[in-house]
């Protein structure tokens, strides 16, 4: 036990792993993934093609079929440079590892994506979070006065942003990258369900990089993220990378995956308009405050005191979410991912009934 408290850095002891709860829920609302699957034809497509690899070579280091596929549907400018990742998480692994040094920070709003302040740890950078306001929305004064204050090496703006599932103000966002002495990472892990997006504006700012995942669009499996930005900043975050990364079967799966792309699409515009229905009738339930959303979940915050046992309640009846309480602002709050009809029908019941 001496050797684990001398040896291993306070920063890592002082964290808590990643919560990943067991599967085997009927309902699975938890973690933001895309209910749907492929039709039958598409697998057996998709199965065919994978019979073709070669398990025994190393993959192509660079991914380089499936980035040039990626660049063109994620609508990369020309000029820009791409780098793929095991997963989006691996990305900010990357930048963070290529940044960090004692005393550099990583800056973020609070709440939001828990895997920032994970990995700045992890890395060996300070972590400082800015606190949203009430409705969730950036603080402006606030948060430049931050900026000014602690001369981040990195910003990481999830858009929209994760747990509470709104987008910011651009133009609070745009004055943020202008008043960044470093980077800034817009993180649009929601893209799909968003429609909005920094990726036009990359070639506007040389310090700004653009985070995207083929996670939430229904390939959370596979584990493939991209990151897009100035050519320069992107070949020194490369050297950081592992070789081979990307491995043989997910380069021909995603690839697979996205040439079918309007299936993912259409996935993705269903699970939008269930999210509008899924809303509406949670709204009336009048205990509730229930938060706009432009992602695939939505957060809700239930009477004072009871999240956990409604949490519980829902899971007695076979339906996981994920509980939220006890973060701050995130007092009382549940989020719920978008399911199938039915899954979202079976939720909003326990739902109502534990009220
Ligand atoms: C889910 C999520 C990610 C991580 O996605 P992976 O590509 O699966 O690693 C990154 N950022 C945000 C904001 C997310 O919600």
């Amino acid at each position: 036990m001496d050797k684990i408290a001398r040896l291993i850095r306070p920063e890592i002891r002082a964290l808590t792993a990643y919560q990943v709860p067991p599967t085997g829920f009927l309902v699975k609302l938890d973690a933001m993934e895309n209910p749907y699957g492929w039709p039958e034809p598409l697998t057996e497509a998709w199965l065919a093609e994978l019979r073709g690899a070669s398990l025994n070579r190393y993959p192509d280091p660079t991914a380089n079929a499936l980035r040039i596929r990626l660049r063109h549907i994620m609508g990369v400018p020309e000029d820009a440079a791409v780098l793929l990742g095991n997963g989006s998480d691996e990305l900010i692994q990357m930048i963070a590892l290529a940044l960090a040094a004692p005393g550099r920070v990583m800056l973020a709003p609070e709440p939001t994506f828990v895997m920032y302040r994970i990995i700045a740890a992890s890395a060996g950078m300070n972590f400082v979070g800015v606190p949203l306001m009430d409705d969730f929305g950036l603080p402006p004064a606030t948060f430049l006065k931050a900026v000014d204050e602690h001369q981040p090496a990195v910003i990481f703006l999830a858009y929209p942003n994760n747990p509470t599932g709104n987008l910011f103000n651009e133009e609070h966002m745009r004055a943020i990258i202008k008043a960044s002495p470093g980077l800034v990472v817009v993180d649009e892990a929601y893209h799909v369900f968003a429609g909005k997006s920094f990726m036009a504006e990359l070639a506007e700012y040389d310090n700004l990089l653009i985070l995207r995942t083929l996670s939430k669009m229904g390939l959370a499996g596979l584990r493939l993220g991209l990151l897009a930005g100035p050519r320069n900043w992107l070949a020194e975050i490369d050297k950081v990378r592992l070789p081979y990364n990307i491995n043989v079967l997910t380069q021909i799966s995603a690839d697979f995956a996205l040439r079918h792309h309007e299936v993912i699409e259409a996935q993705a515009r269903r699970i939008c308009e269930d999210r509008g229905k899924l809303m509406k009738k949670m709204r009336q339930l009048d205990p509730l405050t229930v938060y706009p959303s432009s992602a695939n979940f939505i957060l809700f915050r239930v009477p004072g005191g009871r999240a956990s046992q409604i949490f519980e309640m829902l899971k007695s009846a076979g339906v996981l979410i994920k509980n939220m309480h006890g973060q701050g602002a995130l007092q009382d709050c549940l989020r719920v991912t978008i399911g199938r009809p039915e899954e979202n029908s079976a939720f909003f019941e326990a739902l109502a009934a534990s009220l």
